[in-house]
């Protein structure tokens, strides 16, 4: 192994002043074991977001700061961005200034120790490593009942997801500089980072209950998050829209032959053998209909989203062409 490379922990913070002090000092006693075994350099640093916390939060970030400038710094975010808002607004601060950067929640539910396992992968070759929960023991029955079809239903809705992780993740600082170029306002972390590629592995860690305070994701926002996630990262429903008009209109069919029979085995009141193959067939075209104009919405939104069409990994450098980090484009040497 080279030289210890620098790591930057990002850890969003809402309304945390009860956890803070125990998180910081989990942190600093991690980072000065990974610093004295040569795993991270010394200019390793934790970057606290506040994500517009109404308490404490930002003060104590600053006394943090002040009291171990080496160790602590942090971002302090206009007004309640939200968590996945704050998690990328730390990661594109460090972007250029770390080699490896870590995401996790301030408040201990992801396990401080798995961190060595990442930096290890790390440096294995690996680009990002997913921070998966192996067990949810300390999680309610109704908590891990909802966590767990909420990565079900996004898996068969079309955004596919590293199954019970969230955002307990590394990322290289090249994963970083990709992730710089996707553009989308409505962000789904989870979603994104699988997209970019790159050399990739989980490790498994069980996760603990909240260190102090409460959740900030009741189930409303966890509901909210899902559709965000689904509505951001996949057309799958669109395309349901015009399956089921496909299968109303051959269900008319069906409707059509037997209001005829009906019709001409004289069991038929006046007028609704129409009604019926109406109903059927209007009700179908309909939906095949709006499908079709959900196909070209569904176009419109990968447009809008302006993606990476790709993203280059390595090149052999005879080509003449030097790497810019641009979303794939490659400029001619002057
Ligand atoms: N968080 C944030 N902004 C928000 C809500 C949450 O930065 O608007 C942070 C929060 O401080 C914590 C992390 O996101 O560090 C995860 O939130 P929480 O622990 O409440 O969610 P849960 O683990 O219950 O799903
Ligand atoms: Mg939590």
């Amino acid at each position: 192994m080279g030289n210890p490379e620098i790591l930057y922990m990002v850890v969003p913070c809402y309304n945390e002043e009860a956890v803070l002090h125990e998180t910081s000092k989990q942190l600093k006693e991690k980072y000065e074991s990974l610093i004295s075994r040569g795993l991270i350099s010394e200019q390793s640093r934790v970057v606290f977001v506040n994500d517009g916390s109404k308490d404490k939060t930002w003060d104590i970030i600053q006394e943090l700061h002040k009291a171990d400038p080496q160790f602590f710094s942090g971002i302090n975010l206009a007004h309640n961005a939200g968590h996945q808002n704050a998690v990328l607004a730390g990661l594109m601060t460090v972007k250029d200034i770390c080699d490896m950067a870590i995401t996790m929640d301030a408040d201990l539910q992801d396990d401080i120790n798995t961190i060595d396992a990442m930096v290890e992968k790390y440096y294995e070759g690996n680009q990002v490593v997913y921070g998966v929960r192996s067990a949810r023991k300390t999680d309610t029955f109704f908590k891990k009942f909802t966590a767990e079809s909420f990565y079900k239903f996004m898996k068969v809705m079309g955004a596919d997801v590293v199954y019970n992780h969230a955002d307990f993740r590394l990322m290289s600082r090249r994963v970083l500089q990709e992730l710089a170029n996707f553009k989308e306002v409505n962000l789904f972390l989870r979603g994104m980072v699988p997209l970019i590629g790159f050399q990739s592995c989980s490790v498994y860690y069980e996760r603990h209950e909240r260190f102090a305070g409460e959740s900030k994701y009741p189930l409303k926002k966890m509901m909210a998050f899902a559709i965000n996630g689904i509505t951001s990262f996949s057309t799958k429903p669109l395309k349901l829209i015009t399956s089921l008009g496909f299968i109303m209109s051959v269900l008319s069919v069906i409707a059509f032959i037997w209001a005829f029979i009906a019709k001409f085995a004289g069991f038929a009141e006046l007028g609704w053998s129409s009604t019926i193959c109406s109903i059927w067939l209007i009700g179908g075209l309909q939906l095949f209909c709006l499908g079709i104009i959900g196909e070209y919405v569904g176009k419109i939104y990968a447009e809008v989203k302006q993606r990476p069409r790709f993203i280059i990994a390595d090149f052999i450098n005879e080509l003449g062409v030097e790497f810019i980090n641009d979303g794939g484009d490659k400029k001619e040497n002057a």
